[in-house]
């Protein structure tokens, strides 16, 4: 119970730092000190604690009052989890996830820079599942392909590569399953809470269901295709 307590601080950390490689990634100034993105301001020690900070700060900058995005303490929350629930070996791969999820939800595209090291990662750390891996690729090329690009981005399907290899047929096709079940749901409620009328032609990321549906398949050893049957 204290390993999984102190596992999941451990994330949160981890995550705060994964939020600033996800935001900064490809963006010019890479380097330096966390800054608010409104006034601009360093952010002092006590600014940075993760979770913690946006709780106490009531999801303000301690300065300019703006508000703090709920992204910050939801991505070091969701680190945490991860850490706490997933197998060591498994981790790196997993922290390269969060990076892509955070991308994608902001650009819209998955860097190949970052789904290649997964896929090698996956390669080294995972099942290696070659022919999951290859099964699940070809799966979101071809809607890629049928859809001219507008269902998912080809990034999906490079991503579908690493979670194969990763996690094999029975949880990678698992995951799959999830990630849409997830986004179904989510595009269903964002519909009905969106201040303005958005239709399902907005575009919507797919990288965060794929790594949470890759996440939730891993820890309770999903197989919901019952692929080990045959
Ligand atoms: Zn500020």
């Amino acid at each position: 119970m204290i390993v999984t307590v102190i596992l999941f601080v451990f994330g949160t950390i981890i995550g705060s730092f994964l939020n600033v490689v996800g935001l900064r990634w490809n963006a010019k100034n890479f380097g330096g000190r966390s800054r608010c993105p409104s006034c601009g301001k360093t952010l002092r020690w006590y600014e940075l604690a993760p979770v913690l900070s946006f709780v106490f700060l009531r999801a303000r900058c301690a300065r300019c009052k703006n508000r703090i995005s709920w992204q910050y303490p939801a991505i070091e929350i969701l680190t945490g989890l991860i850490f706490a629930t997933v197998p060591y070996i498994y981790l790196p791969v997993f922290c390269l996830y969060i990076i892509i999820l955070i991308y994608d939800f902001r650009h819209k595209i998955i860097p190949d820079s970052l789904v290649y090291s997964s896929v090698i990662l996956a390669l080294v750390f995972g099942s290696r599942d070659v022919i999951a891996g290859l099964i699940l690729f070809s799966f979101f090329a071809a809607i890629w392909l049928l859809s001219s690009g507008r269902a998912i981005g080809f990034g999906d399907a490079k991503l579908g590569l690493s979670i194969g290899l990763l996690l094999g047929t029975a949880a990678g096709f698992s995951a799959i399953i999830l990630a849409f079940w997830l986004g179904a749901a989510s595009g269903i409620l964002y519909m009905i809470f969106s201040p303005k009328n958005i239709t399902m032609k907005s575009e919507m990321p797919f990288a965060p269901f794929l790594v949470l549906g890759a996440w939730l398949a891993l820890i309770f050893n999903l197989d919901l295709l019952h692929v080990s049957l045959f």
